[in-house]
């Protein structure tokens, strides 16, 4: 393989095992060849100061120097994702009883939801690998990333997904023109349908950025953790509350927040990591109350299709972060998760997706519990869309009155 490019990965230095330790070179590899345990990407940051990040772009690049990617990133046709709002959001903490609360929308996102942060830092990978098809499995919102991602970078696409996936999903993913394959079965099964592509011949020169590109596609996670510290005036929120579907974004910006600590970026202090899940889809909330370092896998029955990964490949990490930093993993069911969206909505004008529900209706149960503090500083994550994800409160999200446009018409309407 040729690198053309100098350092086509910017800062980082090579993939290294989370289990054993072992380090390979940066390559199209996702698992350790002696413990089968995954890779995640190792750096040498050198020196990085706020004012460089500051003058950066108004999108992840302006984080390049702590991502595996080129200097000149920000100049290649990619979707600029990130730097989205972080809504200070006092008439929910009024509504819940805390006395500081932010929602980081990542809502706003060239394709509506978190994914394009970490598609952008894969599509890079792809590029310098010389993939020519981007592709992946998706719960749904990775696929219309991929697609979105693929048709500005001039790559090929075929994702793959779920064929019973929400309506604007499969609109979103399939509109950018690549190829979309529904398949008749879960996300695992899809996903592990995808690892077997990747050994065939058919899959040869693929990019799957949540398989062979996984440990590149994963740091994009690592931006949610920056810009929320950067945004909060370089400082790390007490407790934050993060949708689990595989694990990765939680992993990611727990490493996002110890890297800050460690280049100095921000204060040493500790914070509490809060794992959110539908209890349709709860693997990973039921073994951290079983007090279990083993996730045993479930078979997905939820309207919070995203985050239905029934067998999360980072579940064990998670339970090792909620239980280091002294948060927890909790769940809620398909009624609480509606009536957050609801509440976000009606409180702060956040339309977010059934993920967004979770994480809301999480925070809401573990304030309500007791478990969380109500005086400390805290953000809750909104991941996606509340259009692509319509059908969980088109029922019950309807007109107060549909009436003939007169006065009269509208006066006896409203007249009690
Ligand atoms: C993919 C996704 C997540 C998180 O996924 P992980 O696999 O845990 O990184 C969260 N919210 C939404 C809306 C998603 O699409
Ligand atoms: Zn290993």
């Amino acid at each position: 393989m040729v690198l053309k490019d100098a350092r086509p990965f910017g800062p980082a230095t090579g993939l290294s095992c989370r289990e054993c330790g072992t380090v390979y070179e940066l390559g199209p590899i996702f698992a350790c060849s002696e413990c089968f345990g995954p890779l995640e990407v190792a750096y040498d940051f050198g020196e990085v100061r706020r004012q460089d990040i500051e003058s950066g772009p108004t999108n992840i690049w302006r984080y390049r120097a702590l991502l595996p990617v080129p200097a000149d990133v920000a100049s290649k046709p990619n979707l600029q994702p990130g730097w989205t709002k972080l809504v200070k959001a006092d008439n929910l903490a009024a509504e819940l009883g805390l006395r500081s609360l932010h929602v980081k929308d990542d809502s706003g996102n060239p394709t509506h939801s978190f994914k394009d942060r970490v598609v952008s830092i894969a599509v890079e990978a792809a590029r310098t690998f010389g993939f020519h098809t981007l592709s992946c499995s998706s719960t749904g919102n990775l696929a219309g990333a991929v697609g979105a991602a693929a048709a500005r970078a001039g790559l090929d696409s075929c994702v793959f997904i779920p064929a019973n996936l929400e309506e604007a999903k499969i609109t979103m993913a399939a509109v950018y023109g690549g190829r979309l394959v529904g398949i008749d079965g879960t996300y695992d099964e899809v996903n592990r349908f995808c690892s077997e592509l990747i050994g065939d011949e058919l899959g040869e020169k693929w990019g799957f950025v949540n398989v062979n590109l996984r440990p590149y596609y994963a740091e994009g996670s690592k931006t949610l953790a920056y810009e929320i510290a950067e945004q909060l005036g370089w400082r790390l929120p007490d407790q934050i509350v993060i949708p689990i579907a595989s694990g990765s974004q939680l992993t990611k910006i727990d490493k996002g927040f110890r890297e800050l600590i460690k280049l100095g970026l921000v204060e040493d202090k500790p914070y509490r990591v809060f794992g959110a899940q539908a209890e349709g889809c709860s693997p990973v909330s039921a073994a951290f109350k079983a007090g279990q370092d083993v996730v045993r896998p479930v078979k997905p029955d939820t309207i919070a299709k995203s985050l239905a990964i029934g067998n999360p490949a980072d579940g064990p990490y998670v339970l090792d972060i909620a239980r280091r930093t002294g948060g927890a993993v909790e769940d809620v069911d398909d009624r609480e998760i509606v009536e957050a969206i609801r509440l976000l909505a009606r409180t702060e004008g956040v339309f977010a997706e059934t993920a967004g529900g979770v994480t809301v209706g999480v925070l809401h149960k573990l304030v309500r519990n007791g478990v969380l503090d109500p005086e400390a500083e805290t953000v809750v994550l909104n991941t996606g869309d509340g259009l692509k994800t319509l059908d969980a409160v088109a029922a019950e999200a309807r007109p107060t009155a549909v009436i003939r446009p007169s006065l009269e018409a509208f006066r006896t309407a409203f007249a009690n």
